[in-house]
């Protein structure tokens, strides 16, 4: 028997919530909060049933996971526990001293999965696709919206009509410009509620969308945790003053 999948970052946002929730302890794997995320955990829609072994994410794998988050809990003083690996710390890390987000990074991620699960097929979880902080099920709900060609057409129309043109609201880069006729009319959009913030259910608003070249629109998508537009206007500015 191979090993199971390893935790994926949406699947270790939800432990670490239950661990902080729980006032950081190792609950036991009978633990009725302990079955419920072994539960989710098993709803989650992004590993392939063909790779999971029956004790994919059980009570007990989930008890360790938080024995795991316990080894790396700067508070906890005594030993013996196994330690998390590389991506547990990361996640630590990144959410442990900001409550706020990682419980709505939690909410959302387990709305959408239940979105998801009852809903459509398009969602491909091993793509090479660069992943936001927030874990492979927000990001691929990012990317849907963003692909969703009627929002974005009456984006581009409306800026269109009001300023004859499509300029990155990052670098000001216009493919018209550049490209001649060619480039009319193209642009990316990127969608600007932040990405901890989002479910399946949040309609695009024209006002969410933001105009931007591909370079930008993948700096965006590179930096972790995500940029703003402001704030990638500002680091362009910064790293190339005006002459
Ligand atoms: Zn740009
Ligand atoms: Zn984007």
């Amino acid at each position: 028997m191979t090993r199971n999948p390893d935790w994926t970052r949406d699947e270790l946002i939800l432990a670490l919530e239950l661990f902080i929730r729980s006032g950081h302890k190792q609950l036991k794997a009978s633990h009725p909060d302990v079955v419920e995320l072994s539960k989710q955990l098993n709803q989650l829609p992004i590993h392939d049933h063909v790779l999971r072994n029956s004790d994919f994410r059980n009570p007990k794998g989930v008890s360790m996971k938080l024995g795991n988050f316990l080894s790396i809990d700067p508070s906890y003083v005594g030993i013996g526990l196994q330690r998390g690996g590389k991506q547990d710390r990361e996640v630590w890390d990144e959410f442990a001293n900001n409550i706020y987000k990682l419980y709505q990074t939690a909410d959302s991620i387990r709305k959408s999965a239940a979105q998801i699960t009852e809903s459509s097929t398009d969602y491909s979880f091993d793509s090479e696709d660069e992943e936001f902080p927030e874990g492979k099920l927000l990001t691929q709900i990012h990317k849907r919206k963003e692909r969703n060609r009627k929002a974005v057409e009456q984006k581009k129309q409306k800026v269109l009509e009001e300023t004859g043109k499509l300029v990155c609201e990052v670098c000001e880069f216009d493919f018209a410009e550049r490209y001649g006729p060619l480039g009319y009319g193209y642009a990316e959009c990127h969608h600007t509620i932040p990405v901890f913030q989002l479910t399946e259910e949040h309609r695009t608003r024209l006002a969410d969308l933001a105009i931007v070249c591909a370079n930008c629109h993948r700096m965006i998508h590179h930096s972790r945790p995500m940029l703003s537009i402001t704030e990638l206007r500002v680091l362009v500015e910064q790293h190339n003053p005006k002459a």
